[in-house]
């Protein structure tokens, strides 16, 4: 569905992304871990169009980003293509950004009118839908604030799911929340990946990346240190600074 090749991004002076590979098929959960500051956050950011990236391509189904403009001039050159990999490719963040002034139901729903057009009863029957397959059915209309941190959590999940997306990328899912609460999340994660879905995930959480993925990514300052099948990667690191980041965490 998607594949990076040769990214490289650069903010002023730091270069925080150094020619990096990946790929993800149709299906795939591909798990992308490394310290703090190694550019993980960035890679997800560059795949789905909100950052400018310098140097390589990203293609999305088959379909090459054209560009216009070179190095730190570089940008999508087709607004739409830019709008149907951003709606196809939906992220999930941290700090769930829920909109604080509307129900979790008109939360979920708001992104499939206002940025596809659908139809509002059709968008409420999919909100619920997805509201219930990640086991807050009962919260619709609550307000955001109304709910423990795994719950808006599990909404920002129904929200990305809403929007039918060929992918979803996450972006530490689950570090804002506290031991117990992240359980909850992880289990929504797992559900989808037995589903099938496409999947990039930057997280901390080992047990996770290792329990969900098809392939995990090391990054280490910007360059892809190790990769390969989560056995592997986790069972037998070749990489001394794999090796020291795996003690470190776990
Ligand atoms: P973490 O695990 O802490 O989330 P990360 O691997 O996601 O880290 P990034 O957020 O991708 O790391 O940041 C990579 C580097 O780019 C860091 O050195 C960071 O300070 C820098 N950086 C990120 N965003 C910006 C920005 N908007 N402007 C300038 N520098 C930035
Ligand atoms: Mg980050």
């Amino acid at each position: 569905v998607i594949a990076i090749r040769n990214l490289h991004k650069r903010y002023g002076a730091l270069e925080v992304l150094k020619g990096v590979d990946i790929t993800a098929h149709r299906g795939d959960v591909v798990s992308l871990i490394g310290s703090s500051g190694s550019g993980k956050s960035t890679l997800l950011r560059c795949a789905n169009l909100l950052e400018d990236s310098q140097q390589g391509d990203i293609t999305f189904k088959g379909e090459p980003v054209h560009w216009k403009g070179e190095g730190l001039q570089r940008r999508p050159a087709d607004p739409k293509q830019v709008l149907r990999i951003r709606t196809n490719l939906s992220m999930v963040f941290q700090q769930f950004n829920l909109w604080s002034h509307l129900t979790i139901l008109q939360n979920v729903m708001e992104a499939p009118v206002t940025v596809l057009g659908r139809d509002r009863e059709e968008a409420e029957a999919a909100a619920r839908k997805y509201l219930d397959k990640v086991g807050i059915g009962d919260k619709a209309d609550a307000w955001p604030a109304q709910l423990s941190g795994g719950q808006q959590q599990r909404a920002a999940i129904a929200r990305a799911l809403c929007m039918e997306p060929e992918a979803l990328l996450f972006d530490e899912p689950t570090s804002a929340l506290d031991p117990e609460l992240e359980q909850e999340v992880v289990r929504v994660i797992k559900g989808l990946a037995d589903e099938g879905r496409t999947m990039l995930i930057v997280t901390h959480d080992m047990k996770m990346a290792h329990d969900v993925s098809d392939h995990v990514v090391f990054l280490h300052q910007g360059l892809i240190e190790e990769e390969g099948a989560p056995e592997q990667l986790f069972g037998a690191p070749k990489s001394e600074r794999l090796q020291g980041f795996l003690s470190s965490t776990m």
